[in-house]
């Protein structure tokens, strides 16, 4: 029997599954026993789909007894809840939403199920994504289960605290700007943001259209390499989604790094970066030389730019697409009003959060006629300035390797009260959703309080594989993945 303090890694529990270890029934009670033991203190999902879960793992069984191999048979997963699942609630963490069913499944939740997942239920997130601590959840905070006193990171911050306390065996997240990559490195885990259309965007609530991107979230690279071969490729229902080919990601975990070279942008270790965080990546870096990889030192001089410039286009990206919150289509609608212009006045101020709030006004305002120019267009510009950075960079190195966020995971309401701090926090993991290129974070170290550090390595456009050679090969050299909370 699975034991059900330490749910196993993906590979591990497909394993199992196929040895006759235990049936995919008892693994999926073990996480929900896990969840009973701890939920209270770590508090990851909004809803846990126990009935359906249990329906899902029984059907697993009977494919498992027919011999059938699928790669996600059995496999009990937890979906962030901006991602939709049809039967369960899709909120977004969002009073507007209330308890909003999607008809459909996105084409990653879709594939999953089709590929033999379980799943568990849909985790918190900060409201619509907005977030990087999952404080700004409309519904409560999560805890990072290495520290209940710290937040997990966000805005994926429930999946990372979820796959963190072996409350599932791996999880989807989103990342719009370090959605992904912020938690995994804050709670200890393996987070993957794909090359911006390489995972198909269809039912995943939109945030920021030309940003958003749905990853794997697992406890190792291995695990992730085998979610994104289930996940990713083109989908006739995203026109964004990329008619390019899908390598068996797997096959790209066991090549030699020897003779690789990796960039270190100087930009990265600069003042601000918290000393034990540098310590923990330089160190990672000297692993990955120790593995025969070779480091240049390069530069992305519009690093300087990018926390400016994300904000204006991801704003106004979310002002337009939150628009379709108006207490007609979906969830809450105001008991309060006179006439129809009332009406959406009075759901939108009552269901949305201060911090979608403040971003669909400063959105609106870098969209107005007189400021378009000024900020909107300039920040179009500045988003292809940063964008050759990496282009440039990429002619000297095959990886650039770097921290996800100059500080390790934050007290609970440290930076709730100054948007701006949290703001700036984000300035490692923008500019790839700028650029479009792919990001994995990979548990690195620890600082003394023992709060996980993560390794952020960067590829150009549809190099995933390039992520899962270097990552794999630096979790065989180190055992930072192996290391899990006691709650
Ligand atoms: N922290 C960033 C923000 O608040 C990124 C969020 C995300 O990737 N969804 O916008």
């Amino acid at each position: 029997m699975a034991d059900p303090t330490n749910a196993p890694t993906l590979l591990q529990a497909r394993e199992d599954l196929k040895n006759k270890k235990y049936s995919a029934l008892e693994l999926t009670e073990s996480c929900l026993r896990r969840m009973d033991a701890v939920e209270d203190r770590v508090q990851a999902y909004l809803h846990i789909s126990r009935e359906q879960a249990i329906e899902q793992a029984k059907a697993a069984d009977e494919r498992i007894a027919r011999g059938d191999d699928a790669p996600l048979l059995g496999v009990p997963l937890a979906i962030k809840d901006n991602i939709c699942t049809q039967g369960l609630p899709s909120t977004c963490a969002s009073k507007i939403l209330g308890q909003f069913k999607s008809p459909y499944n996105a084409t990653s939740v879709d594939r999953a199920l089709k590929a033999g997942a379980v799943i568990l239920g849909k985790t918190n997130l900060d409201e619509f994504a907005m977030g990087s601590t999952t404080e700004n959840s409309g519904i409560h905070p999560t805890r990072n289960p290495w520290d209940l006193e710290r937040v997990p990171g966000g805005s994926s911050g429930g999946s990372a605290a979820a796959v963190a306390a072996k409350e599932c065996v791996a999880a989807l997240g989103s990342d719009t700007g370090g959605s992904i990559r912020q938690p995994a490195s804050f709670c200890g885990v393996t987070g993957l943001k794909p090359t911006y259309g390489r995972v198909s965007r269809f039912g995943l609530v939109a945030f920021a259209s030309s940003l958003d991107q749905i990853g794997p979230m697992t406890q190792t690279v291995d695990d992730a390499a085998v979610l994104m071969n289930v996940i990713g490729g083109k989908d006739p229902l995203d026109s964004t989604s990329a008619d390019v080919p899908m390598p068996d990601f797997t096959q790209a975990l066991n090549r030699n790094v020897k003779g690789m070279k990796v960039g270190i942008p100087r930009e990265y270790f600069t003042e601000g970066i918290d000393p034990e965080v540098e310590t923990a990546v330089q160190n990672a870096i000297k692993t990955l030389q120790s593995l025969g990889m070779e480091t240049v030192e390069v530069s992305l001089p519009h690093t300087k730019y990018a926390v400016a410039t994300y904000y204006i286009l991801a704003c106004a990206e979310a002002s337009a697409n939150l628009s379709r919150y108006d207490g007609v289509k979906y969830g809450h609608r105001t008991e309060h009003a006179g006439n129809l212009m009332e009406m959406y006045e009075n759901s939108r101020e009552e269901g949305f959060g201060e911090e979608v709030k403040r971003r669909i006004i400063l959105g609106t305002f870098v969209l107005s006629s007189g400021y378009y120019d000024a900020y909107y267009l300039k920040g179009q510009k500045a988003r292809t300035l940063i964008k050759r950075d990496f282009e440039e960079a990429f002619k000297q190195c095959d990886v650039l390797a770097g921290p996800n966020c100059p500080l390790p995971a934050f007290k609970l309401n440290e930076k709730l009260d100054d948007p701006m701090q949290m703001y700036l926090a984000d300035i490692y993991t923008i500019s790839m959703n700028l650029a479009g290129i792919p990001a994995m974070s990979v548990p690195c170290g620890q600082t003394q309080g023992k709060l996980p550090v993560g390794l952020q390595l960067m590829a150009p456009h549809f190099q995933e594989e390039t992520l899962f050679t270097v990552g794999k090969q630096f979790q065989l050299a180190t055992d930072f993945h192996k290391q899990f909370p006691t709650l």
